[in-house]
């Protein structure tokens, strides 16, 4: 597996290219603005992109997904479908940070479901907590984890916006990703990768 961090949007959101080495097929993880610049990398990277994934739904990891949908004619999978609500509100978001169409998904994700890109398999996580229905996408056979707003490098997802719930957050980062392994590098929505190694040890707000 092969990955590429882009940084979209004013909120510096780290919308993840990943695709398969072996047959270019790629998934664009939380395109969340920018959209000339994810298409750009995906040609100079010269990949396939079949599917778009969400891990919740707010602006930042939303925002490009109808464009780049539309364009190449892909699906937008996820997130779970406890965050609907955002999604239906996703034009009272926008007023705050940049012009967007109401954004909607093709499939809602549950936790346990796979999503296929290649060769690599991804197990859906439901994480509540930053929002009702965040997911994350986890590639066991590779060790790494695309983990959104739950757990940051030195921090953790915000629980202050509407039905977030800072108990589901915390229960959520150490009942279904902490057990995952503490090899397992992360790549969060925001700030630079880490382990859940090096955070079950030193993130202060996990204590
Ligand atoms: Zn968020």
């Amino acid at each position: 597996m092969n990955y590429y961090i882009i940084p979209v949007t004013a909120l510096m959101q780290n919308c993840c290219i990943v695709w398969c080495k072996l047959t270019s097929e790629a998934v664009i993880v939380d395109p969340g603005g920018n959209a000339d610049n994810i298409k750009n990398k995906l040609q100079e990277l010269n990949i396939n992109p079949l599917k778009i994934l969400i891990t919740h739904g707010h602006l930042d990891h939303v925002g490009a997904s109808i464009a780049i949908s539309k364009f190449y004619k892909i699906p937008i999978l996820g997130p779970q479908k406890f965050d609907k609500f955002l999604l239906e509100h996703m034009l009272n978001q926008s007023k705050h940070i940049n012009k967007s169409s109401n954004f909607t998904t093709h499939t809602w994700l549950e936790d346990g479901d796979k999503i296929e890109v290649g060769s690599l398999t991804f197990e859906v996580i439901h994480c509540p907590g930053h929002t009702p229905g965040h997911i994350v996408y986890f590639y066991r056979k590779g060790r790494i984890l695309i983990s959104g707003d739950v757990i940051f490098n030195g921090s953790i997802g915000r629980s202050d916006f509407p039905r977030s719930n800072r108990q589901h957050l915390i229960n959520s980062i150490k009942i279904k990703l902490l057990p995952l392994g503490d090899d397992i590098t992360f790549i969060p929505g925001h700030g630079s990768i880490s382990t859940l190694g090096y955070e079950r040890i030193h993130n202060t707000f996990l204590n």
